[in-house]
């Protein structure tokens, strides 16, 4: 097989020529069509990430040491079963679930691996998706997405559960309520498709990039906000009518907490998803004193994954910008990536990688 592997942190990465897996057991052996190329991706390929102060959260603590092939934004068709890897036939397409637990605990017999304390995360813990293939432990991570685009059915594994999960942390909302998505990159657009799927009818996309703003209002977003504004935090309570019942945080730096906590209506929940870095400075009777709720959003489950593919498969959800492009070209996209460059998503194509 084919990876295209971290041999050092923040260099090229080098296309390698490695063994292709047996499955064993439960294991399935996909053949990688597609994968999506994701903005965390590129703090992994830094090795870090910002905690604020000063302070570096490194991957390699985690266990993610070079050589690491990236990707977790998976799709294709499955090659080869383990012996007791059942409910499967070779040639059925298929998203690989990346977020993968230890198999064994009781959040992961939950369905809920993205809360396990030994998780397997494909691209992250385990090798990833910038491969022709992938090793999955079970059957039970392969999601069915017939009729679905297969560019767009991969980004479901990472920013299409992501924005659903992070919709699903809003409580309470009425019909009066706005929602504000800050950062209208991939995962950005993603959740303003969702939370018009499951039935927000008043978006707020908030970015400080014009075009990205205006890709934001084509995905459904009813207003928009340009957050380099002085007077922000008014402008978006005004642009809520002073309803802003939740706050989808896709950036996670200062600026952006600040700004959804302030404008936030009593009661209101700030999700915060975003993984940019920093430190919170908060008063913390201002928690209790407006009722307003701070919850993270990590991706998300395997549950959800299939529920947004299922809004996928009614047609709910708009797909997003998409360019599909060789996997060869891998290195470029990540530093189209890291300069802004990219609205909405790149998905790397395998279909005609060759060892060279
Ligand atoms: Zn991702
Ligand atoms: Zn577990």
């Amino acid at each position: 097989m084919i990876s295209y592997q971290i041999i050092e942190h923040g260099k090229p990465l080098q296309k390698r020529l490695l063994d292709t897996p047996k499955p064993q057991g439960t294991e399935v052996l996909v053949r990688l069509t597609r994968s999506g190329v994701c903005h965390s991706d590129l703090h992994i390929w830094d090795g870090y990430f910002d905690f604020g102060g000063g302070k570096r959260f490194y991957v390699k603590d985690r266990g993610c040491v070079p050589p690491h092939t990236l990707g977790h934004e998976p799709f294709g068709v499955v090659a080869a079963l383990g012996p007791k890897a059942k409910g499967l036939k070779v040639g059925q397409k298929r998203i690989v679930f990346p977020w993968i637990g230890c198999g064994k605990c009781a959040m992961c017999a939950d369905e809920k691996d993205n809360y396990c304390m030994a998780m397997r995360t494909v691209g992250v813990i385990k090798a990833g998706a910038y491969s022709t293939h992938l090793l999955v432990p079970h059957p039970k991570y392969l999601v069915d997405a017939t009729g679905i685009d297969e560019s767009f059915a991969a980004t479901l594994a990472c920013s299409g559960v992501t924005a659903y999960s992070a919709a699903r942390k809003l409580s309470d909302l009425s019909s009066r309520d706005a929602v504000a998505v800050i950062g209208c990159g991939g995962v950005g657009l993603a959740t303003i498709t969702v939370l018009k799927a499951i039935g927000v009818r008043n978006v707020i996309a908030c970015d400080v990039d014009e075009a990205k703003l205006a890709t934001a209002k084509q995905y459904g977003a009813k207003l928009t906000l340009d957050t380099r504004a002085p007077d922000a935090v008014a402008k978006l309570q005004g642009l809520a009518k002073g309803s802003l019942g939740g706050v989808i945080d896709l950036v996670g730096m200062p600026a952006t907490a600040a700004l959804g906590l302030a404008a936030l209506r009593k009661g209101g929940r700030y999700v915060i998803c975003g993984l940019f870095g920093g430190e919170l400075q908060q008063p913390l009777p201002s928690f209790p004193l407006r009722a307003i709720g701070v919850v993270g959003s990590y991706v998300g489950n395997l549950r959800e994954l299939k529920e947004v593919v299922g809004l996928a498969k009614k047609r709910k959800l708009r797909p997003l910008p998409i360019a599909t492009r060789p996997a060869d070209e891998v290195n470029g996209i990540l530093e189209d990536l890291k300069a802004g460059r990219v609205v909405g998503r790149v998905v790397l194509d395998f279909e005609a990688v060759e060892a060279n």
